[in-house]
């Protein structure tokens, strides 16, 4: 079974196998935690996303899937980007959302990694609310069937954390 961790603060302190970027679909970087992990990891990452696209990612990296690159200069083996759904009130895209957290588990967990950190993908600039966002979070990886042992979830402020450990419990 999957041991699962909350901590609040930035991702890219983590010493982990895996560091799940929630990237968008150029891959080319972006703001929030995409761009901490860029500017903390290096230009090594953003030329391996760069390989990635030319190679066969012509259009771009779907929403719902993940790649793995290099970490750069971040405390881990591998970063894997994925993309979150926009949030829309009308339109029910969790399926998408979970798709993020079980491809990148699915891409770890070929990669051979035991430990990957997350962070609350889409309810940021996606605005997806935080409470559903962790709920999906914390059922798809329980759900999940993964080599991984150690799922930690790294929440930037209190108010992330709270909303992850009301769904662990
Ligand atoms: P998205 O476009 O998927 O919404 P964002 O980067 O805007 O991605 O936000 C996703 C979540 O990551 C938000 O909850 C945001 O507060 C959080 N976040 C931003 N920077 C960091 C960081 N350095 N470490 C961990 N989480 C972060």
């Amino acid at each position: 079974m999957t041991a699962i961790e909350l901590v609040q603060g930035d991702i890219t302190r983590e010493s982990v196998d895996v560091i799940v970027n929630a990237a968008n679909s150029s891959l080319l970087g972006g703001g929030g935690v995409d761009g901490a992990i860029h500017r903390r990891g290096g230009p090594a990452i953003l030329e391996d996303c760069r390989r990635l696209r030319a190679a066969h990612l012509g259009k771009g990296l779907p929403t719902g899937q993940a790649v793995a690159t290099t970490a750069g200069d971040l405390d881990a083996r591998w970063v894997v980007h994925t993309v979150g759904p926009v949030f829309s009130p009308t339109d029910d895209r969790s399926a998408l959302l979970a798709s993020c957290y079980r491809e990148s588990l699915r891409i770890a967990g070929e990669l051979g990694a035991r430990s990957v950190a997350f962070p609350a993908i889409s309810t940021g600039v996606y605005g997806w609310p935080m409470d559903d966002g962790a709920r999906i979070a914390i059922e798809t990886v329980r759900a999940a069937d993964t080599t991984v042992e150690e799922v930690r979830f790294v929440l930037f402020d209190r108010p992330a954390y709270e909303a992850f450990a009301a769904h662990l419990r």
